[in-house]
């Protein structure tokens, strides 16, 4: 037998997540997001479940590429833009779409223009709205617009910005506020359709948006972008990957006994101790600390002391039913039906959910469910 952990993805979950995005914006076209293979799930298992969406998008060509021998027809979206001149081959090819955020991306779009004349393009121009990593300044907005207007191989020109703050606050105020205003600001009679909204946007804000392109990433993935403001079942969405593992010897311990590592968890009374065939190098974080959520048979507990590269230790002291084989959820869904939302794991290790389902290493076997 191999190890008995293994990662579940559930189609169900992922299909009733794009619903609720589509629910949301109800006037606007939603991109699902699969960078990071798909947030760690795996863009071949999750493209069945997004049937619905409107597009994609992505980072790396790669990934756009194997969309397209997926039979995939819709729009795609290369959210960095090209890293080089090559890269419009590709894109030309296949007929991707892509961010432009910096004067050498228009240089190459220029020289493509000389090497493949024919090739038309559709681009998202970013605008530095005030996160300060891509995209171009308002101040230059309007002028790197006009030359791409001059383009014959650019079709079509959608303005595009990022939120920084769209789960919660930004300086006291409101979390898009500012940098919607400039944005709005900045593209006024400049006529062309928008991408603003990321999930947390979609889910907090798109009444007070025009964004004809929502790009939907964690919702979908069924982590809340503003955990714990608000918790997956207040946005009514249901866990898409569920970590799972059982428990493989019980140890009864007294007070005063040390549990792992370091010794750093010390028992105040007699405990039932289970361990489980789940350490950091599944993708579990070593930082988290004693007391992080876990299901065992469907019952909540957590973990005590130190997780290990390969196992980690929960208290049994009030689950006398658990046994050697006993399944264990480290996030997601229970075969029991109860739900560990990730996010609640996340904060055990003061991460959030996009970094736990994007680090299930590659010896954890993952299973699809439908
Ligand atoms: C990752 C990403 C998104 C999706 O963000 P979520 O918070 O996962 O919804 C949207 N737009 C851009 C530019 C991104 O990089």
């Amino acid at each position: 037998m191999p190890r008995p952990i293994q990662a579940v993805v559930h189609l169900d979950a992922l299909q009733h997540n794009l619903n609720i995005a589509k629910a949301s914006a109800p006037n606007a076209e939603v991109y699902a997001v699969l960078k990071a293979n798909a947030y760690g799930h795996g863009i071949e298992r999750v493209y069945a479940a997004f049937q619905s969406a409107d597009g994609f998008a992505f980072l790396d060509i790669e990934e756009g590429k194997r969309l397209r021998a997926l039979g995939c027809k819709k729009p795609l979206l290369l959210l960095e833009g090209i890293f080089a001149l090559a890269d419009l081959f590709a894109c030309a090819k296949h007929d991707m779409s892509f961010a432009i955020h910096s004067r050498h991306q228009v240089q190459w779009l220029k020289q493509f223009a000389e090497i493949v004349p024919d090739a038309q393009f559709d681009v998202f121009l970013k605008m530095n709205s005030g996160m300060n990593r891509l995209g171009f300044q308002p101040h230059e907005y309007a002028e790197i617009w006009q030359e791409l207007h001059q383009l014959n191989n650019v079709r079509s020109i959608t303005h595009m910005t990022h939120f920084s703050d769209a789960d919660g606050e930004r300086f006291g105020l409101d979390g898009i506020e500012y940098q919607n205003l400039i944005f709005s600001q900045t593209i006024q009679g400049l006529e062309a359709e928008t991408s603003l909204s990321n999930s947390a946007a979609i889910l907090r804000h798109h009444q007070s948006l025009h964004s004809d392109i929502v790009r939907s990433g964690i919702m979908l993935y069924g982590s809340s972008p503003d955990y714990p403001s608000h918790s997956i079942q207040d946005w009514n969405l249901q866990p898409s990957m569920s970590l799972r593992s059982e428990i493989i010897a019980i140890q009864d311990i007294q007070a005063g006994q040390s549990v792992g590592y370091g010794s750093n968890f010390v028992a105040e009374q007699a405990m039932r101790i289970g361990v489980v065939a789940c350490g950091y190098a599944d993708g579990y974080q070593r930082i988290s600390q004693t007391g992080t959520p876990v299901l065992v048979d469907g019952v909540r507990t957590q973990t005590i002391g130190r997780v290990s590269m390969d196992m980690l230790t929960v208290d049994l002291t009030e689950l006398s039913q658990t046994n050697i084989g006993s399944e264990v959820v480290l996030w997601g869904r229970s075969t029991h039906g109860t739900v560990l939302p990730i996010d609640e794991v996340a904060a055990g290790s003061g991460t959030v959910g996009y970094e736990l389902m994007c680090g299930i290493t590659a010896r954890v076997p993952i299973q699809v469910e439908t």
